[in-house]
């Protein structure tokens, strides 16, 4: 057996400091991590890529080493090793950064520690009286950072439905600094058209910044950068990581010098991904391929289930989505997330009680299958006003599907639809009470909705 190797220059402890490396703006910084070359071979198709690595580790470790280390030393003479302070790179932030470049269509990606985290170093590019157009159905914590920045930084957001392109065309300008989009949005799984709104922003300002948030469906699923966005970034806590068991959030670029500009800003601020997260995250991707596969064809059973049975249900995967050939024009899959409206919202607070697989909770892409009321939970943070204006109703039901079967999945919600009152089950029939009372404020239906509660 032979020992470890030794590096090759002097390791003189802090004799030296590594040759400081001048960003774009000139500022000194420590170097950077070398920018990744993701595609040194063969291109493979994504399911291949999201397990296949290509390490040098020095005992042919087939798993990446966890570099849990904050320093690094260098040479005396001042001639730098490639890592000299965590923050500013770590070889297994590196090596996950390479592996998601490849699977992001991008040159360069970033890891940071969360998914608002990496929105924050995006609209760090953005300077006060900036302004950025988007949507009406954002993440709640979209909303409240980017009411932060208007507030206080005197960024000026415009926000629009982006469904609806003359809706956007209309406020960009040659003012317009970012674009930031979603699609689907969550929980009214919202579709807009990517690649023309990315065009329409470009053309009114050449410098604009356009941004897409990838969540919802992950590199797997949809790539922004090959539709035209400038930036990709999505929340790795949802389905790269898979089990949540790990916050971080990923950035993706094909420009090199946005690239820097970004990594500037997580070198200043620190929010790079730890070691141990970013190995975490390594592990997680490898089976993405698999998890959103199954994941997808359980959530396209429930949703066809649910909307047989006379609910009306929100998923690209259903023919009746009213974007759906735009979906499927700029994505490879439907995705795992829906939302349904039951009319009433005691009704949905019953049902979403007495389900016993899905789990309540906030958040998706794990696992497992969760139910939550977006109104009370993940979009709380969202002001009622504002809610009831975006069409965002109190009764609605958001379902992120598992891996788990689809019949138990299946079977466990039929049983809380039914104790809840939600459909009719006389003989033969078993279909939702009128779901045309969609005022969501829980006195709409005048219908009975206990009566039949322990038929089935
Ligand atoms: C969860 C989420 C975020 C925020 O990510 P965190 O990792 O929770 O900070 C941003 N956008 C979308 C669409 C999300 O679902």
């Amino acid at each position: 057996m032979s020992g470890p190797q030794k590096p090759t220059g002097p390791i003189n402890g802090h004799l030296g400091k590594a040759v400081q490396a001048s960003d774009l703006d000139g500022n000194d910084l420590p170097p950077s991590p070398a920018p990744s070359s993701p595609h040194p071979g063969r291109r493979y198709n994504i399911a291949t890529e999201l397990v296949y690595t290509e390490g040098h580790d020095q005992y042919g470790a087939s798993s990446t080493p966890i570099y849990q280390s904050a320093t690094f030393y260098q040479n005396p003479n001042g001639g730098g090793n490639e890592y000299d302070y965590t923050r500013s790179g770590n070889p297994t932030r590196t090596q996950l950064e390479r592996h998601l470049a490849k699977i992001m269509s991008a040159t360069r990606c970033l890891a940071v520690t969360s998914g608002m985290g990496a929105l924050d170093v995006i609209t760090r590019l953005l300077r006060p009286g900036d302004e950025v157009v988007t949507g009406d159905d954002l993440y709640g914590g979209t909303n409240r950072l980017l009411k932060f920045l208007a507030t206080n930084n005197g960024i000026v957001v415009h926000h629009v439905d982006t469904t609806h392109p003359p809706a956007v065309h209309r406020v960009l300008s040659s003012k317009t600094a970012m674009l930031l989009l979603e699609s689907p949005t969550n929980p009214l799984i919202k579709i807009c058209d990517i690649r023309d709104l990315s065009e329409a922003a470009h053309a009114a300002n050449p410098k604009c910044v356009v941004a897409v948030d990838n969540t919802m469906l992950s590199p797997m699923l949809q790539n922004p950068l090959d539709l035209g966005a400038d930036i990709s970034y999505e929340s790795a806590t949802k389905y790269l990581s898979g089990h949540h068991d790990v916050m971080a959030g990923v950035l993706a670029v094909q420009d090199a010098g946005l690239g820097e500009k970004l990594y500037f800003s997580i070198n200043s601020t620190g929010c790079g991904l730890s070691p141990q997260d970013s190995w975490l995250l390594l592990r997680g991707i490898k089976t993405l391929g698999v998890r959103m596969n199954q994941q997808q064809q359980n959530c396209q059973r429930v949703a066809e289930f649910l909307e047989t049975h006379g609910f009306k249900v929100r998923y690209p995967g259903l023919k009746s989505h009213p974007q759906y050939d735009l979906h499927w024009r700029q994505a490879r899959g439907a995705g795992a997330v829906l939302s349904f409206s039951t009319g009433n919202t005691a009704v949905s607070e019953r049902i979403v009680g007495g389900v016993k697989i899905w789990a309540i909770s906030v958040s998706f892409g794990c696992v497992n299958s969760l139910i939550s009321m977006p109104c009370r939970m993940s979009h709380a943070s969202i002001d009622e006003a504002t809610r009831k204006e975006r069409g965002l109703t109190e009764d609605l039901i958001r379902l992120c599907v598992g891996i788990e079967d689809a019949d138990d999945l299946i079977d466990d919600l039929q049983r809380a639809l039914v104790q809840a009152g939600a459909v009719n089950v006389t003989p033969g029939d078993f279909q939702a009470f009128s779901n045309d009372n969609d005022n969501g404020n829980g006195e709409g239906s005048s219908r009975e909705h206990t009566a039949r509660q322990t038929q089935i």
